[in-house]
């Protein structure tokens, strides 16, 4: 069975990803209000039932601020840690409000998640891959720097949401005070375009079908730019910007070796395809 994924918002501003196959979905984080959730699901054709269960990476705003109106209003489990949910003052019903750990798996339908620490300045950071038969989807955002973890889960996605938040140049060269700067690419902050980059010629899998850049700066970064930079070393890889501003398509992802799954690149909803269902 392939899985289907979208950015619903990716950004300093927000962040929100869709990872489901055709009977169950999860996102990871919600740092888009849970009526932004709710209009780009439905532009995208995609069922709100079959949301299950929300992750979630740690408690700076862009990542929590709708969590608590979603998980309530659809009774939606929401596996953070403890710290994280602490720090992010998230107040969830009691029976929603999961755990999850570092060394085990979580299962939802056929969705298996496995969380695992990143470098980042805050509580207890975590990144995800969502696996379901065979297809890993990494959702890699707000890293300070590649570490082992991150590259061993990296080698192994057919499609990854990865940060690509700013250009060297144009942060150094920008009006942010000297202590930003430093918190930015100081090892706990964010992962530049050059390091994704370098990241996914390095180590990307021979199954990477497609690559979400992800968390873009505002100030310190341009779409064009990016796309520009992954497009020259894209060698086949779908290379698509996950925007600030709205929901990209939703992109079937599948396993190349299956034959009947044997096309790439496939773009199953838009938000201009409003009654285009996939299931
Ligand atoms: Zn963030
Ligand atoms: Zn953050």
């Amino acid at each position: 069975m392939s899985l289907f994924v979208t950015s619903l918002n990716s950004g300093s501003n927000g962040n929100c990803y869709y990872i489901g196959n055709a009977n169950e979905a999860i996102l990871v984080d919600v740092g888009i209000s849970c009526r932004e959730v709710e209009t780009r699901l439905k532009r995208l054709g995609l069922d709100l039932n079959k949301l299950k269960a929300i992750f979630i990476s740690h408690e700076h705003a862009d990542h929590i601020k709708g969590v608590q109106m979603l998980s309530k209003k659809y009774q939606l489990p929401v596996y953070v840690t403890d710290a994280t949910r602490r720090n992010g003052h998230l107040k969830l019903e009691k029976h929603l409000s999961k755990t999850f750990a570092a060394t085990t798996q979580e299962n939802i339908g056929e969705l298996i998640i496995t969380a695992f620490k990143k470098f980042h300045d805050a509580a207890d950071p975590y990144s995800f891959m969502i696996s379901s038969n065979g297809i890993n989807i990494g959702v890699f955002t707000d890293i300070g720097r590649p570490c082992t973890n991150l590259i061993h889960h990296f080698k192994q996605c057919h499609a990854a949401f990865l940060e690509s938040n700013y250009d060297d140049v144009m942060l150094q060269n920008g009006n942010y005070p000297y202590y930003l700067k430093k918190r930015i690419t100081g090892g706990l902050g964010h992962l530049s375009n050059k390091e994704a980059l370098e990241l996914f010629r390095s180590h990307r899998s021979s199954s990477l079908s497609h690559l979400f850049l992800s968390h873009l700066s505002k100030n310190n970064n341009c779409p064009k730019l990016v796309q520009q930079l992954f497009d020259n070393h894209a060698e086949g890889v779908k290379m698509i910007i996950a925007s600030r501003f709205e929901e990209t398509p939703v992109f079937e992802i599948c396993d190349e070796a299956n034959t009947a799954c044997n096309y790439s690149h496939k773009v199953v909803s838009t938000s201009t395809q409003l009654q285009l269902s996939f299931v």
